[in-house]
């Protein structure tokens, strides 16, 4: 241990209960509360520092400066949102609980740094065509270089909180404080300058840089917090191990269409179980029930497993099945199928059931005329088909 984390170490103490036990759920949150109102006090100081300067300056670019302070903001009260409001139980009103909170603080902050991005640009376009003088005093970099400093030790203390319990969210949070260093310096750079060349646009020009930097952010943190809201695709490991964890359940010998809704606290997930006919009904519903209780313990939340026979292959629907993959063959967009069935309507005349998945890429109005022209063909290709029941998985099942 170096004498900055044992510095960082007898401060944390002092705000952290029962500090050694890091394994403690509580204890875990209390890391992540104070990495939070740390960072959010310090920057809120940064802020009003930076503001003052640019003002009393007349520079456009120190306030610019001062503004993308406040996008390190948005990930710090992400930071207390996630391990305060997140945590709190569900209730009659909010019976998904409060997960997805974590989205909308970040939203709100995302539409105030574009906004702010769009203003800052418009003074900076004046100053780099119509240039006032910057009103520069040698001690004006030397105090922004304090900024960054400071913001540096707070980097490390928050770095130093976060390997502690281990959380992505909090180291996360102090890389982005990293970041901030750079910008500050070119800032500087471009005070120093455009002083000593008298080049007062310059201010104006740096100024237009940190501008299109706030609204980038603006746009891209907007961006990542609207899509978890809109209902996001779950991740490949994700649906991985759902695969994995029902497949060990006894009976279950495949599945499909699993649907998945994330509400950051629990989730909700549907699929389709494939289980051998023999089993009959009871014997079925039992199996699923198992898988859903497996599902359940492992993910939290609630899991509903709708069942599937298994149709046994007798060698008459192995040879329609066949015929059925050849038809497949025309169509390039087609991934896949499952639930493959024939119902016999009346002798001799079947009715062919099939779900059908198709490539990530193929567009959902598409979906129609595919189904129409899959029968059309196989109605030509296999004899005694009254129609056919086709049926393309939709975008959001896997
Ligand atoms: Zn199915
Ligand atoms: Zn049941």
């Amino acid at each position: 241990m170096n004498i900055l984390d044992k510095l960082n170490s007898s401060l944390a103490r002092a705000f952290i209960k029962d500090f050694d036990n890091t394994d403690n759920k509580n204890v875990r949150v209390q890391h992540g509360l104070l990495a939070g109102w740390v960072s959010i006090v310090a920057i809120l100081l940064l802020f009003i520092v930076k503001m003052v300067l640019g003002i009393m300056a007349g520079s456009i670019s120190v306030v610019a400066n001062a503004f993308h302070l406040l996008s390190h903001l948005v990930n710090s009260v992400i930071l207390v949102v996630s391990f305060r409001l997140t945590a709190r139980p569900a209730t009659a009103k909010t019976p998904f609980g409060h997960g997805r909170m974590e989205h909308v603080a970040p939203l709100i902050m995302a539409i105030f740094l574009f906004i702010s991005g769009l203003r800052i640009g418009e003074t900076s376009i004046h100053q780099a065509l119509d240039p006032h003088d910057v009103h520069y005093w040698p001690a004006l970099p030397w105090i922004l270089f304090a900024t960054i400093v400071a913001k540096q030790a707070l980097a490390r203390f928050v770095r130093f909180l976060g390997k502690r319990v281990n959380s992505h969210a909090i180291i996360i949070n102090a890389a982005h404080h990293n970041i901030e260093a750079v910008i500050s310096l070119t800032v500087i750079a471009g005070l120093v300058a455009g002083h000593y060349f008298h080049h007062p646009e310059v201010d104006g020009y740096i100024g237009i840089l940190v501008s299109l930097w706030l609204l980038y952010l603006g746009f891209t943190h907007g961006r990542e917090a609207i899509i978890p809201l809109l209902g996001e695709a779950p991740s490949r490991e994700m649906l991985e191990k759902i695969r994995e964890t029902a497949k060990s359940s006894e009976g279950v010998e495949d599945v499909h269409e699993i649907t998945v809704h994330n509400y950051g606290s629990l989730y909700m997930i549907t699929m389709h179980v494939e289980i051998p006919e023999k089993y009959g009904p009871a014997e079925m519903h039992e199996i699923a029930e198992n898988c859903e209780w497996k599902l359940r313990k492992k993910f939290g939340g609630e899991v509903v497993c709708h069942t599937d026979p298994l149709m046994e292959k007798t060698s008459e629907v192995i040879a329609i099945e066949d015929k059925f993959k050849k038809v497949l063959t025309s169509f390039p967009e087609v991934m896949d199928y499952h639930d493959f069935r024939i119902v016999a309507a009346s002798q001799e005349k079947i009715v062919l059931v099939a779900d059908i998945d198709v490539k990530e890429d193929v567009s959902e109005s598409e979906f129609e005329k595919i189904a129409k022209d899959l029968e059309t063909r196989s109605m030509q290709e296999i004899p005694n088909i009254i129609y056919c029941r086709y049926y393309i998985t939709p975008k959001f099942a896997y």
